[in-house]
């Protein structure tokens, strides 16, 4: 792969990469079949790599690591490392239309049966020509995972995107991904669910006031807690600087 242009935020690589950056990056995995994990850091998760060794060592593996978040812009900026935000919802949908127009095999792992053939339905209505090579719930028990691993090795997907909540996609990529073969295995998260309706995105206006968050907030409150992770982000990053 090309020399990434990295930056750091907590100690975490961040590649300094804008779309077409992180596009070409996945070219070259694809073509050089070489396995790349695609990991969409946010706040959260980087709170996570300072208290789990095992989540910082997936992050600091991966092939690519994108300014998901509004905090980790806000962060790298401050450190001098200029970069934009990089949803991955974007990053997932801007892959699908190269996959579309390359002929590169996509198979999508994750979210409840519903989400899931909802989210496919919603791929192959924009992306006609998109070979899809498979799908899968992420509900899966212990027992039918070996199934499942089959299951993709023998769709021999290019593309896998894997939506089982974080940490554990990103463990689970991490986990599986070289011995299933696939070049480009991205932790999707809560995109299915937005692909097949079931959650909206902000609107474009909180989107460009970087409030994605609050719009989650308020739809989901429950994430209160786990939200939490922002200011706590904050404070460390403060703290890291002086
Ligand atoms: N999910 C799953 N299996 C699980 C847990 C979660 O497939 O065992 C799915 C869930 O249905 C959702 C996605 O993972 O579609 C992301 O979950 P969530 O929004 O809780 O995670 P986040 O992206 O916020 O970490």
């Amino acid at each position: 792969m090309a020399e990434r242009p990295l930056a750091q935020v907590l100690g975490l690589p961040v590649d300094a990469v804008d779309m077409a950056g992180a596009l070409s990056l996945l070219r070259t995995a694809i073509e050089t079949h070489r396995p790349a994990q695609v990991v969409t850091l946010n706040a959260e998760m980087a709170m996570l790599g300072l208290a789990d060794p095992a989540f910082r060592t997936v992050v600091e593996n991966a092939g690519l690591v994108v300014p998901d978040g509004a905090g980790v812009v806000w962060a790298l900026r401050r450190g001098g490392q200029p970069v934009g935000r990089l949803p991955g919802i974007e990053l997932t949908q801007a892959l699908l239309g190269l996959a579309e127009s390359e002929g590169w095999g996509v198979y999508v792992l994750g979210a409840s049966p519903e989400v899931n053939a909802g989210a496919v339905a919603e791929i192959v209505r924009r992306h006609p020509r998109l070979r899809l090579v498979g799908a899968r719930d992420g509900y899966f028990t212990a027992e039918t995972e070996d199934v499942i691993l089959s299951s993709i090795r023998s769709a021999a997907p290019d593309i896998l995107l894997v939506a089982l909540g974080v940490p554990r996609q990103e463990h689970w990529i991490a986990q599986h991904q070289e011995a299933l073969g696939v070049s480009v295995a991205i932790g999707v998260g809560g995109s299915l669910d937005v692909l097949a309706g079931k959650v909206q995105r902000a609107p474009v206006l909180m989107q460009r006031l970087n409030l994605e968050w609050l719009y989650r907030l308020l739809k989901e409150p429950w994430r209160w807690r786990r939200m939490m992770a922002l200011p706590r982000f904050v404070g460390a990053v403060l703290k890291e600087r002086r």
